[in-house]
């Protein structure tokens, strides 16, 4: 007998894989989170993760591809989010391993997430406004994976801060299936300003862009900073060195707002690491800094170039 699905099928383009599970656990009405996780993922506690979930190839096996093979369901997760920045060669070895893993891959891709101070657990997130709207049009709220990302706090449509929703454990110790509610979430950063609010919101845009073309391969965004760390309008009779001390300066200011984020506060308040980062990027091993340093440093350069344009 064929699985039958509770639920029809993705709710929006940007649905989570987390909020599809969520969704049908809810209408498969099991009590129990663990009860459903053995039916998706033939395992008690394995593919709860809303981050990284583990063996997304047995649920594409159980309900027969209808939500897409296992790697278009690895699209609708935070690993593209972090494979982005690794060789491509190295992230189409780590995709299917990770797509049939048992739980060591995907659980040893989340410790080397967390990497110049940047937490390895990540927030879910929600915008109110648009929890009110999907309960009018689908009578249910979903998860969007835009607003998953790390560094993404600002709804694009709603021009609003996230609010973060704890996940609740369950008796049995794992944690449970959830749909956004505003009952159990908190609201970040009540008192920001709205020019922090500002550039809060064009890093968000910025991020979901970058996600929008995960193919782009990184080394082509590197290369990108590298070349504009190079061309950097700097005082040019410095030396590489002191040049790179005044831009880590530069990038300080630019990221100050971006450290009201419960997720960015790794990022630096004093140039010293800033430079050290630079320095670090400039010479080709980008491959250590956490995706928000590589981003916000694309953003800082991009602000750098629209300003030189403008003027
Ligand atoms: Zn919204």
């Amino acid at each position: 007998m064929g699985y039958q699905s509770p639920v029809q099928g993705w709710l929006a383009g940007d649905e989570s894989f987390f909020s599809l599970c969520s969704r049908i656990h809810r209408a498969s009405g099991h009590r129990r989170s663990d009860v459903t996780c053995s039916m998706l993922f033939g395992h008690l506690q394995l593919g709860r993760q809303h981050d990284f979930p583990a063996r997304l190839g047995y649920f594409a096996y159980v309900t027969e591809g209808r939500f897409g093979d296992a790697l278009q369901l690895l699209l609708r997760t935070l690993f593209p989010y972090f494979l982005a920045w690794k060789p491509r060669a190295v992230a189409e070895e780590l995709m299917p391993r990770i797509c049939d893993d048992v739980g060591g891959d995907a659980w040893r891709f989340r410790i080397r997430t967390a990497i110049c101070g940047f937490a390895s657990d990540h927030a879910l997130k929600l915008c109110p406004d648009c929890v009110a709207e999907e309960r009018r049009r689908f009578g249910v709220s979903y998860w969007k994976l835009p607003h998953q990302y790390p560094g993404v706090w600002v709804c694009s449509v709603h021009g609003r801060l996230l609010w973060i929703q704890r996940r609740v454990r369950e008796r049995a110790g794992g944690l449970s299936w959830a749909l956004p509610t505003l009952e159990t979430a908190v609201p970040v950063g009540q008192n920001i300003n709205e020019a922090d609010l500002a550039a809060l919101a064009d890093f968000s845009a910025f991020c979901v862009e970058a996600m929008s073309r995960p193919q782009l391969s990184a080394e082509l965004r590197v290369q990108e900073i590298r070349l504009a760390i190079d061309t950097l309008r700097l005082s040019p009779e410095w030396r590489p060195r002191k040049r790179l001390e005044d831009a880590g300066r530069a990038y300080v200011a630019h990221v100050a707002p971006f450290r009201l984020a419960p997720d960015m506060r790794a990022l630096p308040s004093e140039s010293r690491l800033a430079t050290t980062w630079l320095w670090t990027m400039r010479f080709g091993a980008w491959q250590r800094l956490h995706p928000l340093i590589l981003l916000s440093v694309a953003h800082w350069l991009r602000a750098g170039r629209d300003e030189c344009a403008d003027g």
